[in-house]
């Protein structure tokens, strides 16, 4: 895994936000490896998230991670917002991993945290992007 999370910091720092440098790559179920960056600042929400910019090279059985690294180069809590979670859950991703508030790189449950919140969350934007980032 460890391509796939130096793949994804490296895709972090291509991030147009500033803020937000937020990087996601997969190791797809075909073998190969894809990635994509945060743009917010050029393109809307949710759009503009790395994760759902992902979702798009995607296959069923990918296998995600999501980071976000700080000015200072230490990764931050970076797990998926519920707009991206029902992106990268359509195509059908086996799992996903993100960096926590302690720079670890920590699976999410998707059985049992990210189904019952989906619906819950799914009409208020704001909710889900203060649950994207931990702000
Ligand atoms: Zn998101």
């Amino acid at each position: 895994m460890d391509t796939e999370i130096s793949l994804a910091i490296r895709a972090a720092h291509r991030s147009s936000s500033n803020r937000f440098r937020i990087g996601a790559s997969a190791r797809r179920k075909d073998g190969a490896i894809v990635a994509a960056h945060n743009a917010t600042d050029r393109i809307p929400y949710p759009r503009g998230h790395a994760e759902i910019r992902l979702a798009r090279k995607l296959d069923v059985g990918s296998v995600v991670i999501v980071v976000r690294v700080r000015r200072d180069g230490r990764l931050a809590m970076a797990k998926p917002c519920q707009n991206c979670l029902r992106s990268l859950l359509s195509v059908g991703v086996a799992e996903i991993y993100y960096s926590n508030h302690d720079g670890e790189i920590v699976k999410l449950s998707l059985r049992e945290e990210c189904y019952p919140c989906v619906p819950r969350y799914a009409s208020s934007q704001r909710q889900a992007s203060r649950s994207a980032y931990c702000l």
